[in-house]
């Protein structure tokens, strides 16, 4: 299916009517090819403002919501970035297009595969992805602390410790509180140093929630990994 180019730039307009401003994050969201994040039945909506059903219960985030995470955080160059949440690597590649380096964790296996594969078409070399447990941050020590943190998943209550104690002074935070039933909450917290934090409510969102462990393998059905090709 051939993608009409006209639909990339109504969606950029579009970011830019919704309040979008930061140039930087226009143009990664116009560098980027969303449509090879998502699966080839759904390409025709590649650039519609909305989530779209990515396999194994997950989504890819609505444009609209990766441009307002992205402006959020307040990238520069040398940003080194964490992100808990891989899902298709949209949002990883955008962050990759803006900031030195990205690690990202992810505790589906098999989406992160597939999210590594397309970083390689893409030729992304300043991402490092594991299949892990986000909750308790990145294992490696010799990689802290990050100047920014971005987590594509809810947290209940709060956040957890790990994100604030590996974040550098003077570090933003941008990640959803709270849950379906109850609410969601995209907040920003900025670490003014050691355990000062300034918050900030920005938006009402829904996201998925952000679970504990990663997946036993053999709990995966072959259906549902089929719908990935
Ligand atoms: N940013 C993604 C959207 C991801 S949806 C995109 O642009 O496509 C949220 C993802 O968070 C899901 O893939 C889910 O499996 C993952 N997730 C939930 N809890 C997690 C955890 N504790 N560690 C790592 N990933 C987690």
């Amino acid at each position: 299916m051939t993608i009409d180019p006209a639909n990339k730039i109504r969606l950029i307009m579009h970011l830019r009517n919704m309040g979008i401003r930061d140039t930087d994050t226009l143009s990664a969201m116009e560098k980027v090819p969303r449509e090879i994040f998502i699966p080839l039945p759904l390409h025709d909506k590649a650039y519609e403002d909305t989530a779209l059903p990515i396999g194994l219960g997950q989504t890819i985030s609505q444009p609209f919501i990766v441009a307002f995470m992205t402006e959020a955080l307040e990238l520069d160059k040398s940003c080194k970035v964490l992100e808990i949440g891989t899902g298709s690597g949209y949002q990883t590649s955008i962050l990759a297009n803006m900031c030195r380096r990205v690690y990202t964790i992810e505790r589906h296996k098999p989406l992160l595969e597939r999210a590594e594969e397309v970083f390689r078409k893409l030729r992304l070399g300043n991402i490092t992805a594991i299949a892990a447990d986000g909750m308790k941050g990145w294992p490696e020590k010799s990689q802290l602390p990050f100047d920014r943190i971005i987590c594509t998943a809810a947290a209940a209550m709060k956040p957890p410790a790990a994100f604030f104690d590996q974040l550098k002074d003077g570090g933003i935070l941008v990640m959803p509180v709270g849950t379906i039933e109850g609410g969601q909450k995209l907040m920003r917290y900025k670490k003014e140093q050691g355990d000062v934090f300034s918050v900030k409510e920005l938006l009402t969102v829904r996201f998925v929630p952000l679970l504990p462990d990663v997946p036993d393998p053999s709990t995966y059905l072959l259906k549902e990994l089929g719908e990935l090709a």
